[in-house]
């Protein structure tokens, strides 16, 4: 069992995060899961290491972050939290995916609660600090697991790169301002599990990163 186990799903290589806690309790973060085998990929992973979902976060409402969700909540009961200034992009990925030519698979559930910027959520020993980071998305959210020295960051800032900013809701100027007041400013051993690529972490992109330097 890994604190951080990613998976990239479906056609835009999305990764999917499960984290896990002492107690063998996981969080499923951004289920991309798009057919039967990545589905399979994800449930044999929870139930070989016979970790217990929780909750499920959706960092940001894109398609390719939210394809999992029915699937989610119908094996493990979980319905989406994400900010409440998310669910419209959550509500229109069905019409936008078709749109892409990407059947969607089964509606999202509806949330019954959102996190707002600056949540503590307690998870086992360690503690996730929700980190509002809009610009990618009108409400994406980052959370920060200080014991850990871990970022689950969704779209915001990749190894090397930074989220596209050119769908409805997207920002340049407020991402980049977001990713150096918000992300930039945590230390610079956090690692960043993004939601598409490999990790990153605070200190390497601060120095590389072509579109954010500090
Ligand atoms: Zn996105
Ligand atoms: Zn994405």
């Amino acid at each position: 069992m890994n604190l951080v186990k990613v998976f990239t799903f479906n056609p835009f290589y999305e990764n999917t995060i499960v984290l896990s806690n002492e107690n063998k309790e996981c969080i499923i973060f951004d289920p991309g899961c798009y057919d039967r085998k990545e589905e399979n990929e994800l449930k044999s992973y929870i139930g070989n290491n016979k970790l217990r979902p929780v909750k499920l976060i959706n960092t940001h409402g894109h398609v390719d972050h939210v394809f999992g969700n029915a699937f989610i909540y119908d094996t493990y009961g979980l319905k989406p939290e994400l900010h409440k200034d998310e669910l419209q992009v959550l509500r229109t990925a069905p019409a936008i995916s078709n749109a892409y030519g990407v059947p969607f698979p089964a509606p999202s559930p509806e949330p019954e609660k959102f996190i707002e910027d600056g949540d503590e959520i307690p998870f086992g020993d360690m503690t996730l600090k929700a980190i509002l980071c809009p610009g990618h998305s009108p409400a994406s959210l980052c959370f920060y697991i200080e014991r850990h020295s871990v970022l689950i960051g969704g779209d915001v800032l990749f190894r090397d790169s930074i989220g596209r900013t050119d769908l409805p809701g997207g920002d340049h100027d407020t991402l980049l301002k977001m990713i150096k007041t918000r992300v930039y400013t945590l230390p610079d051993d956090t690692i960043v599990y993004p939601g598409h690529g490999p990790e990153t972490t605070v200190g390497y992109e601060k120095k590389n990163n072509p579109f954010v330097r500090m």
